[in-house]
């Protein structure tokens, strides 16, 4: 049941013996024995995943408020070739520390293995977009666009491809900050400067370039691609964009083909009707040059932004 209170005796002294990587980072909590994740209910499951928002309890400090969390654990259905996912999808986050991306907290690895995080109080940016549809203007939107540019551009500088770029992945601080999550298909680069995919899960395609559709191949310039998507779910309420040449019948079973095709042909997203025109050709439309090294670094992006947003 989404909804029972599950109490967890995670003892926290078994936190993560790497810790000395994540010393630096000021906001690390001081975990300590008596320290206890309240698991309170669930607010998203992906793929090999399950997140939870929680409390960290701890009893040495009765008196203080528990602090809110989210915690990221493993499906009981899990195999494990998606327990070395977490593993890796835990060191990539613990070696980050930037304002627009969420923030991890701690791990805890027995009885079973938890990542905590920051909790993000709206929640991801696709639900709040939904949500807020009449609401939300230009401005707001592009310094969203601005944010996740910067957090990308830091990804970037560690050698970092996110490969999951999508409005369901960005989480909302405030109505003007928002911050990168699930790091959970991210790969750290190793000489070359772009990634070969091996995985048996499903991959969001409507977000991915021709290269990556084509080759599996992922880079810093194949996460500039699917910002490009991003924003314009962005600018059309959190709803997937569409090509309107693939029609449903097509689309059954043949879509990686069908839209492979379509981008081979020139063909790509429309200008969301509530994207403003100079939005799309200086900032969304560039992000999908068929060369990725035609297509603007996340720098670049941040400069656009800035320059657009007043
Ligand atoms: P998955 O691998 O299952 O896609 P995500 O990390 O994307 O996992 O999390 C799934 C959903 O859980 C998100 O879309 C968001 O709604 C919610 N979520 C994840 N992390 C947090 C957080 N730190 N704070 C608040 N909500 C979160
Ligand atoms: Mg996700």
């Amino acid at each position: 049941c989404d909804f029972s209170n599950i109490l967890s005796n995670f003892n926290f002294s078994t936190m993560t013996s790497s810790l000395d990587n994540i010393n630096s980072m000021q906001s690390i909590f001081e975990l300590d024995e008596g320290s206890n994740v309240v698991l309170q209910g669930r607010i998203g499951v992906g793929f090999y995943g399950e997140v939870y928002r929680a409390t960290l309890e701890n009893d040495n400090e009765s008196g203080k408020c528990p602090r809110q969390v989210a915690v990221k654990k493993l499906k009981s259905s899990g195999i494990t070739s998606s327990l070395q996912d977490f593993e890796r999808e835990i060191d990539i986050m613990k070696s980050l520390q930037h304002p627009n991306i969420v923030e991890i907290l701690g791990v805890v690895r027995d009885p079973e293995i938890l990542l905590i995080m920051e909790f993000v109080k709206h929640g991801s940016l696709q639900s709040y977009l939904m949500m807020n549809r009449d609401s939300l203007h230009t401005q707001q939107l592009l310094k969203y666009s601005l944010d996740i540019a910067k957090g990308m551009d830091y990804l970037g500088q560690k050698n970092i491809v996110h490969r999951d770029l999508a409005a369901r992945n960005i989480l909302v601080v405030d109505e003007n900050h928002v911050k990168i999550s699930d790091f959970g298909l991210a790969q750290v680069m190793g000489e070359n400067d772009y990634y070969i995919l091996k995985t048996n899960r499903e991959l969001p395609i409507k977000w991915y370039s021709p290269e990556s559709l084509r080759d599996g191949k992922f880079s810093v310039r194949s996460d500039v691609w699917s910002y490009g998507v991003t924003m314009c779910e962005m600018f059309n309420s959190g709803e997937e964009p569409k090509l309107a040449n693939i029609t449903q019948k097509e689309e059954k079973g043949r879509e990686q083909e069908v839209l492979l095709k379509l981008l081979a042909a020139g063909i790509r997203f429309p200008c969301p009707p509530m994207c403003p025109q100079a939005v799309y050709i200086r900032i969304i439309y560039p992000c999908w040059q068929n060369d990725p090294h035609d297509r603007p670094s996340f720098a670049k992006l941040v400069c656009e932004c800035e320059d657009m947003v007043s």
